[in-house]
């Protein structure tokens, strides 16, 4: 069995494993993600890169370089509840460098940002490497056991950061418990071709006990129905020309197009999960990302807050990596970081779900709720909520590599220990030499 050892090795090669491999090579420290599949190309799993992240990109000197990929910029969410047309959210005084989300492949983000981090001696991505168990030193967890096409091997680390998504075999290996919040809907994600006089920027679409969400990809929309938690067996028993007519009701300028879905293989479906772990550490493991809190894609903020989780996780670890001084303690100050935005959106989500499980009461033509049109009257309202989805609750900035946010006394106990474990290791070798 091969076996090697890392310094840090990150399991799930998604929004949040590339960056924090990204950012800790970036600081000095070996890294190696390990990546179940052979490559970043896969189903549709959000296309939305925040202007949060967009700023992250800009303090990584990456900014231009990823704006030159080919994407659509949004600078407002609009939606249709019946007749009433309501702008929900406007990008376009968010404080931050882009005021727009820009929609790419997620494929695309995570080729550019681990091509960029193979610049980096540290950096390791290893594709086609499945992580599949934990392995434990008394009460530490000291690396992953994981199968590659090679065979299986052992990666012993200082720090194992599970990025593994919301069905993370890591967190489930480690047992750390888990806090589900019921989530009454689950999506169908579809394509369907976009002609240049449809609407720009609607997104969401509500009538007639439906809604559908429409995400302008240029000649296409990403298309998704929310439909009743479990109800996926019914729609399809009802069979494909119902589908398809159910599409044409809500959004009518498509059904020149509704045709284009003939198969249910085109549809994939989201089941819409909001949980997260009550501690998302243990000695030597630290949960991020999904595999720490799975998202609803309300707001479509699952890749932004995975991104931010990986830029306050590389704040914090950087150094006590690079000393080899990673405790308890610190993975906690992560979690303690990190845990107070992930709250509040999934509180959010939450109560967006709650609205939205009104419409399903309905079969036939809604009327916008006049709570809704009071609401759309509070001046400042669009911006405030452009702000919640676009820039989010505590947003993280890349600290230079040798200031990680850590208390001075903290850092100079950390050196400290560091240069005392080097003595140590010195004495030794000369004692054998
Ligand atoms: C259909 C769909 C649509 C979505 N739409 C949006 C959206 O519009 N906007 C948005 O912000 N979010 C959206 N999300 C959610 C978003 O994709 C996630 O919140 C975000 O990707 C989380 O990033 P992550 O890095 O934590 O995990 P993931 O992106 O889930 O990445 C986990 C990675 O780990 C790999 N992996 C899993 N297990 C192992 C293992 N044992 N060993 C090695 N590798 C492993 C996986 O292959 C994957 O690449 C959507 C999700 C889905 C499924």
């Amino acid at each position: 069995m091969e076996s090697l050892r890392t310094g840090c090795c990150v399991v799930g090669g998604g929004p949040a494993g590339v960056m924090l491999g990204y950012l800790l090579a970036r600081a000095g420290i070996k890294v190696t993600v390990l990546e179940k599949h052979g490559d970043f190309f896969r189903d549709f799993r959000g296309d939305t890169v925040h202007p949060s992240t967009l700023d992250i990109m800009h303090e990584l000197g990456l900014l231009d370089g990823l704006l030159q990929l080919p994407h659509q910029r949004v600078t407002s969410v609009s939606a249709r509840i019946g007749d009433f047309d309501f702008e929900a959210a406007d990008f376009r005084l968010v404080p931050a460098r882009c005021k727009f989300v820009a929609l790419m492949p997620q494929w695309e983000f995570l080729n550019f940002l681990s091509e960029r981090a193979k610049r980096f001696d540290g950096f390791e991505l290893r594709l086609q490497h499945e992580a599949t168990g934990l392995i434990r030193d008394g009460q530490r967890i000291a690396g992953v056991e994981a199968r590659s096409p090679a065979g299986p091997l052992e990666i012993e680390a200082d720090l194992v950061v599970a990025c593994d998504g919301r069905h993370s075999t890591m967190r489930q290996s480690a047992r750390l418990s888990v806090q589900e919040f019921g989530v009454p809907i689950d999506v169908l994600w579809f394509r369907i071709s976009r002609q240049p006089h449809d609407p720009e920027q609607v997104l969401g679409n509500i009538n007639y006990g439906k809604a559908l969400i429409l995400i302008n990809r240029g000649d296409y929309f990403q298309a998704g129905l929310i439909i009743r938690k479990g109800t996926l067996e019914q729609i399809k028993a009802e069979g494909i020309a119902a589908f398809r007519q159910n599409i044409a009701q809500i959004a009518p300028y498509l059904r020149d197009r509704v045709g284009e879905i003939e198969d249910w293989d085109q549809l994939k479906l989201l089941t819409v999960q909001i949980n997260r772990l009550r501690r998302w550490h243990l000695p030597g493991l630290l949960c991020i990302g999904d595999a720490a809190h799975a998202m609803s894609p309300a707001g479509g903020v699952g890749i932004n807050l995975a991104i931010q989780d990986a830029v306050a996780a590389a704040n914090i670890l950087a150094l006590p990596l690079r000393a080899g001084q990673i405790t308890d303690l610190i993975l906690k100050r992560v979690q303690q970081r990190r845990e107070f935005p992930t709250r509040v959106t999934q509180f959010l989500q939450v109560n967006a779900h709650k609205a939205l499980n009104a419409v399903f009461k309905t079969n036939g033509p809604i009327q916008a709720p006049w709570q809704l049109k009071v609401f759309d009257a509070l001046p400042g309202r669009k911006w405030i909520v452009g702000y919640i989805v676009g820039v989010g609750v505590r947003p993280e900035h890349v600290a230079d590599a040798e200031r990680m946010r850590i208390p001075r006394l903290e850092r100079a106990a950390i050196r400290f220990g560091a240069a005392i474990g080097a003595i140590i290791k010195t004495a030794r070798l000369l004692r054998t030499a």
